[in-house]
């Protein structure tokens, strides 16, 4: 006998954790709620769920401390900017969609990313827009902000800024209005580069399949 249990890393609060249980105990899995916060057990499998910020959430799978994560294909991004993420993206989850977009305040006549040049953009996605720029041939100053990034312009802190948008409700009470996409991105399931252990693979594979099957039924 072992105790050794599967983890999976899940956004404690915020616009992907709703879902994100929602995708778990569709898969049949009963989430007991316990006194420890970061860890959940689930009631009827040997799995844990490992509740976290997003952000924590790529590292965790990629070091193996979670076998499996459900993260926001944007900061799976961000974080890895250098690595070929289809190796670890398992499957997309179709619920929490946004674009990551360039915005600029209403009065500016954007003519495309060469309007850029030279400015200053403020984001928190500073290695996706970093290369976006690249990509694009536009040299230009990335100011990292970890929030409020629209209202560095009306600060007089940036020109643009490089943002998630959903609704564009945010950018308009701003002032400003969205431009060009930099990404777009959804939920991802993601795994660890190492196969769980052999006394959990079986969990683990009935696990994949049944996520599978809750994601092609809810489109
Ligand atoms: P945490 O406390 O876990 O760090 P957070 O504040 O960084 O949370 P949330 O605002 O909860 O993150 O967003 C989590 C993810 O939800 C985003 O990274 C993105 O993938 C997705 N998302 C969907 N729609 C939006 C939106 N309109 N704005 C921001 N993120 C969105
Ligand atoms: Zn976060």
């Amino acid at each position: 006998m072992t105790d050794r249990r599967l983890r999976i890393a899940v956004q404690k609060s915020g616009r992907l954790a709703d879902r994100s249980g929602e995708l778990i105990s569709g898969a049949g899995l009963r989430i007991l709620k316990g006194a420890n916060e970061l860890l959940y057990r689930i009631e009827n499998q040997p799995i844990d769920l490992l509740r976290v910020r997003d952000d924590d959430i790529p590292t965790f799978v990629a070091d193996g401390v979670a076998e499996l994560g459900i993260v926001g294909y944007n900061v799976l991004a961000e974080h890895f900017p250098d690595r070929d993420l289809e190796e670890m993206i398992v499957q997309r989850l179709g619920f929490g969609s946004c674009t990551l977009k360039v915005a600029v305040p209403n009065d500016v006549d954007y003519t495309g990313p060469q309007w850029l040049e030279g400015k200053r953009i403020a984001t928190s996605y500073p290695n996706i827009l970093g290369k976006w720029l690249k990509d694009n041939g536009v040299t230009a100053e990335i100011v990292e902000m970890r929030g409020a990034v629209e209202v560095a312009p009306r600060m007089k802190i940036a020109h643009a800024i490089c943002d998630l948008v959903s609704t564009g409700a945010t950018l308009e009470a701003n002032g400003m209005k969205a431009t060009d996409l930099v990404l777009k991105s959804e939920a991802v399931l993601i795994k660890a580069p190492h196969a769980p252990p052999s006394e959990l693979a079986h969990t683990y594979d009935m696990l994949l399949r049944r996520f599978d099957g809750v994601t092609a039924s809810t489109g």
